[in-house]
């Protein structure tokens, strides 16, 4: 392995990472759990604080090394509870990660790529095309350092990747991120079974991603019948339903837990009664709950969210074919915090 460039961020590594970089210089691996127990329990942004190395061993992290935090452009709280937050990145570009307060907890939800390049055609993000890959240390730090922010008795103990881009299509620096978000023993600490990754459907990676980590997984379906599903969301064509859910049935699913199927209501596209039932029909044989979402409107898309009429009707069809099904508003709306809208408007695109 070569070295990493002067200066970079050693949670970008990982752990193995950091084992293989300090074995080739002949270090003792257990200093690996020394160092990251330092950045993720304990929160220390120096390597000359880490009182329990040699200090030829700082000096050394510290040449090579940094343990970034994300700049905190803004920072809003919505009517419904919800924090937003703007991250600023070391290249100039920024990130969004919203907090979402539950009766007993937070959840997180956290962006894994700057835009997307997926095009559905109903989203924000979409909408900008992909700039570039988030790292590992960029995930891990919307985790970390929101954890830093929270005082009293706010606990973060659930995370969703379901912020800005698709975190398939970043898988590598995506498995890094959770293996240090999951890693007990010197990670963020965070249980497989309160992490949920959402996916549009890259249905290659998704038995990958339930055997690399013990994370939940959520399909954004949003369509029941190929021709709707493609037209707005164009990975269908290379992953069509059939496909995604042979691979969802071959996900390797814990006792106890189910498939969230995330459903982005549009009016007059994909929000008919027909299509509920047979909605409820294709998940009947799967362990699945379904989240449904009235679309949140915005610029750049040519749909309208359906009457909340509608969408009672829709969700009763599937509570009376027993299944779980809540609805999600989308959090933030009025702090334009919803996938993507925030980044938007700080650009100056009106929403
Ligand atoms: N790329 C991943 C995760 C990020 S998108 C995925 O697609 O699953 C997170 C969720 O937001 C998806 O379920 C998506 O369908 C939904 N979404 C995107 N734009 C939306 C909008 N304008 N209104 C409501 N939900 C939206
Ligand atoms: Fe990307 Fe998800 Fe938005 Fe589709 S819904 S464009 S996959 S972020």
């Amino acid at each position: 392995m070569t070295d990493p460039a002067p200066q970079s961020d050693i949670l970008d590594l990982g752990a193995p990472g950091l084992s293989a970089w300090l074995k080739a210089r002949g270090i003792a691996p257990y200093r690996t759990a020394q160092i990251l127990r330092w950045i993720c329990l304990r929160q220390m942004d120096r390597f000359e604080d880490m009182t329990d190395l040699g200090k030829d061993l700082r000096e050394e992290l510290a040449q090579n090394f940094t343990i970034p935090r994300l700049d905190v452009l803004e920072r809003a709280e919505s009517s419904d509870g919800s924090e937003k937050f703007l991250f600023g990145l070391a290249d100039g570009q920024s990130v969004e990660a919203v907090l979402m307060p539950e009766r007993d907890h937070h959840t997180l939800c956290v962006s894994s790529q700057i835009g997307c390049a997926m095009g559905c055609a109903f989203c924000r993000t979409g909408a900008e095309g992909l700039s570039r890959n988030l790292t590992a240390g960029e995930m891990v730090a919307q985790v970390r350092d929101v954890l830093a922010m929270l005082q009293g008795p706010d606990r973060l103990t659930n995370l969703v990747f379901m912020g800005m881009g698709e975190p398939l299509a970043n898988y590598e620096n995506l498995r890094t991120a959770l293996s240090l978000i999951l890693d007990a023993h010197q990670g963020l600490s965070f249980a497989g079974r309160r992490v949920t990754v959402s996916t549009a459907g890259l249905a290659s990676k998704i038995v990958g991603l339930g055997q690399d980590t013990r994370v939940n997984l959520a399909i954004s379906l949003n369509a029941v019948d190929d021709e709707t599903r493609s037209a707005i969301m164009p990975v269908n064509r290379i992953h069509p339903i059939r496909d995604l859910l042979a691979a969802c049935d071959a996900f390797p699913l814990r006792p106890g837990r189910r498939i969230t199927f995330e459903y982005v209501l549009l009016a007059g596209v994909n929000d008919s009664l027909a299509e509920a039932r047979e909605l409820a029909r294709m998940l009947s044989p799967r362990r699945a709950k379904i989240n449904l979402i009235p679309f949140n409107p915005h610029d750049r898309a040519p749909y309208e969210r359906p009457d909340e009429a509608a969408v009672l009707a829709f969700q009763q069809v599937l509570l009376k074919a027993n299944f779980t099904a809540v609805i999600r508003q989308s959090k933030g709306a009025d702090i334009a915090a919803a996938c993507g809208q925030l980044r938007a408007a700080r650009q100056g695109v009106s929403e």
